[in-house]
């Protein structure tokens, strides 16, 4: 019972189309449930939220003066509601008058009240606000009364958030709330580079919670568009109960006739009306009505009424289906477009035309996905894992994005704006400057040289990376064109892809990448459904359970090679030498399979990643049998740190400049040279300046990274000495913290004036 009670305010509160509107459903919900006088929601101002300074305010009440919201507000230090947050601790007392922190407010009508329960409002460790109850007669809330305002205020802090955010980006010319002033929308890094462009908000077809807010021009068009919608759902609740009724009875059959007459309902009809008519488009304005429907008998005490809201969803995503059908689906994208959606994909990034990309916003996701990664190799920046942003409210939007520091800003003026367009102008000015490396070698001035190589998966990053002089590929991903097709390509198809790639770099060498499916890289048509895809059936495990894949792909490689003669294979998630020596056997009976049938196949250098940190502890058994070793950084820190990393709620703790997988990285380095075998860096950190800088003090025999990135590093390899960045590596390796890290590399590097390459939330 509390637990539908708990369910149902959180859920009217995630449905809230703003922030007015979703405090109010808590205090109405929390004063009936708890059955007291008077319940309210202080909350700080976003600015303020983390400062010791902070003010709380009284946004939404029931039981006091209504003037006093918005009115009433203490410090932190003031009166019991202070005392909460700043104990961060729910707070029960039974005559509130008699505590020391009690502090009279005049004029609110609060003297009756003595019961007083206060509950904190936290969100990844910082308060945001809190939550009151009181009652006239003094007396200790129970127990149960507690944990059901303290649960619910756990559960309510990110709706907040979210609501709070959505008012703020309202256009100028609705209401906004002023608790939020031009803060930018938070995420993380994704790719570098600061950049102005048009948000489209990339959406799943018939999904009703993923459709953006959009203004119609011709609320008579749109009536149209959604009536038409709504005879073509009538059409198929026909054509459905005819197709049924041969299998199942009448009596299932009815539900077809209610589904109709819902569809037939005045007041939902005449809700979607109003609201185009309100300037709403007919998806948006579908997407709002059946949002109340659905709250009002989400809200029933019945069970069967209850479930009748998720109908209202269904035919809401019924008639959506049908909308998107008659809007034909085509997007239109801006010159300078950037992509914002829940979870952005490499078919959404596939889908714009050539040179319209100016960057990216995911609210999944982490630095080291694969959208960032693309985002790096396109040479656009990508804000990852803002997952509090008001996708539905972006759509069409001016925005800035900042991929240094993973900021968004929607249709940013004065002074904010006129520094945002002077890092524009710079980044315009240092990608320039960067162009004249081009040819350069990248030799450190006291002579040491670093192979730099790039990190490619489309056939669109091929002509971007060779505009940056790379000496080959050091990581082809061949996932990425089996993600784009709809079944596992044939060995000729793949063959196909392959010679392309070799042929673009011949006579430089490019590393092919066997198979990494799994994990965060579904294929559509082999889906893998695992409780701890990470931790499951991914890359190499997959495809030695699948030799026939395995083979194939071999095949395709080791023929597209003849002639060229510059492959060379990789093969991923290795974390023992069992999996090793059989994928070894594999490649053998590829090669003699494909001699047999007449033809000339050379020997090629094989390599194994290194990325799984039993890889790390059995280097030197690893390292004795293949040609090469790569360190794939990323996932080596998701496994060495325990850290997704695609999980935004933990983005924070993903740091591959961590002590720890320095030492890793170390280890590997030094079996690498026991073996004499060649150790190079393929995951994100060979990219990142700071990393860059690291690794090359280790030793390491080559990078390769985004072609985006890799005018950086030569400028970095050519400024720094190798001496010097040896004794930066001893250094790091003695820090006990990534942040510490962190701040000595960076304070290298503007050593060497490169503090343009390693922006950080100083610059702005
Ligand atoms: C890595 O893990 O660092 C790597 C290069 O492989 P991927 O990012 O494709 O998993
Ligand atoms: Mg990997």
């Amino acid at each position: 019972m509390i637990l539908d009670t708990l369910r149902n305010i959180v859920g009217q509160v995630g449905r809230a189309r703003d922030l007015n509107a979703a405090l109010s459903a808590i205090v109405h919900g929390v004063r009936t449930t708890l059955n007291v006088a008077v319940s309210s929601v202080y909350l700080l101002p976003r600015a303020q939220v983390g400062q010791v300074n902070a003010r709380l305010v009284l946004m939404a009440n029931e039981g006091l003066a209504a003037e006093a919201v918005g009115q009433v507000s203490m410090a932190l230090d003031e009166g019991l509601v202070g005392l909460v947050a700043q104990r961060a601790e729910p707070l029960n007392l039974a005559d509130a008058p008699l505590h020391p922190r009690y502090k009279h407010i005049d004029n609110i009508g609060e003297e009756p009240y003595h019961a007083f329960l206060g509950a904190p409002i936290v969100l990844r460790g910082e308060v945001l606000g809190v939550l009151v109850v009181q009652d006239r007669e003094p007396r200790h809330f129970s127990d149960d009364q507690e944990s059901f305002l303290v649960t619910l205020a756990a559960q309510l802090a990110s709706s907040i958030v979210q609501a709070e955010i959505s008012d703020a980006v309202m256009p100028a010319s609705a209401n906004r709330t002023s608790l939020l002033s031009s803060e930018p929308l938070r995420g993380v890094p994704g790719a570098s580079g600061v950049a102005f462009g048009v948000a489209v908000v990339m959406y799943p077809l018939a999904d009703l919670e993923g459709v953006p807010d959009r203004v119609c021009d011709d609320p008579k068009q749109e009536l149209a568009r959604l009536r038409a919608a709504r005879e073509a759902v009538r059409e198929d609740f026909v054509a459905l109960r005819k197709s049924m009724a041969k299998r199942v009875s009448e009596e299932e059959c009815a539900l077809f006739d209610a589904f109709a007459m819902m569809l037939d309902s005045e007041s939902l009809l005449q809700g979607m009306e109003r609201r185009i008519l309100d300037g709403q488009w007919a998806p948006s304005a579908l997407r709002d009505t059946v949002r109340e429907y659905a709250a009002l008998f989400a809200g029933m005490d019945d069970d069967y009424l209850r479930q009748r809201g998720d109908d209202v969803r269904d035919l809401g995503s019924r008639i959506l289906e049908h909308l998107q059908d008659v809007e034909g689906f085509a997007r239109e994208y801006p010159l300078r477009t950037i992509l914002v959606g829940r979870e952005i994909t490499v078919t959404h990034l596939a889908s714009v035309p050539d040179g319209r990309l100016a960057g990216i916003v995911s609210a999944r996701g982490s630095s080291s996905s694969h959208v960032a990664l693309l985002a790096r190799a396109l040479g656009v920046p990508a804000v990852m894992g803002a997952s509090d942003l008001p996708i539905e409210r972006l759509d069409r939007r001016e925005l800035c994005l900042d991929g240094y520091r993973g900021a968004v800003h929607v249709e940013p003026t004065g002074v904010l704006r006129e520094a945002l367009e002077r890092l524009v102008g710079e980044e315009v000015q240092l990608s320039a400057e960067l162009a004249t490396l081009r040819d350069e070698p990248a030799i450190t001035p006291d002579g040491a040289s670093v192979h730099l190589y790039v990190n490619v998966g489309l056939l669109a990053d091929m002509a971007p990376a060779d505009n940056v002089g790379a000496e080959g590929i050091g990581l082809y991903r061949t996932e990425i064109p089996f993600q784009v097709r709809d079944h596992f390509p044939g060995e000729d198809e793949q063959t196909r892809v392959y010679r392309e790639v070799l042929a673009a770099y011949a006579p430089r060498p490019a590393i092919l990448r066997t198979l990494d499916v799994g994990g965060d890289k579904p294929l559509s048509y082999f889906p893998i459904i695992e409780d701890n895809p990470f931790l499951g059936w991914r890359g190499m495990r997959l495809t030695l359970d699948h030799p026939d894949i395995f083979l194939t792909q071999v095949r395709a490689m080791l023929t597209a090679n003849v002639g060229l003669d510059n492959l060379r294979i990789l093969l991923p998630m290795i974390s023992g030498v069992g999996e090793l020596d059989e994928a070894l056997e594999l490649i053998v009976r590829a090669r003699n399979e494909l001699r047999e049938e007449g033809l000339l196949i050379a020997e090629v250098p094989v390599g194994v990643m290194i990325e799984v940190p039993s890889a790390v502890y059995q280097i030197d058994a690893l390292a004795k049998r293949v040609d090469f070793l790569s360190v794939g950084t990323n996932d080596l820190t998701q496994y060495l740190l325990a850290v997704d990393r695609n999980n935004a709620r933990v983005a924070p703790l993903y740091d591959s400049l961590h002590p720890a997988v320095l030492r890793a990285i170390a280890e590997i380095v030094a079996g690498g040279q026991r073996a004499a075998c060649p150790v190079s860096v393929c995951g994100e950190l060979a990219g990142d300046p700071l990393g860059a800088l690291v690794l090359l003090g280790f030793g390491i025999d080559s990078l390769s990274m985004s072609a985006g990135s890799l005018p950086r590093i030569k400028r970095v390899i050519r400024s720094v000495p190798l001496e010097r960045a040896r004794s930066l590596a001893h250094a790091a390796l003695d820090c006990e913290r990534g942040e510490d890290v962190r701040q000595l590399l960076r304070d290298a590097l503007r050593g060497y004036g490169l503090g343009s390459l390693v922006r950080s939330d100083e610059d702005i």
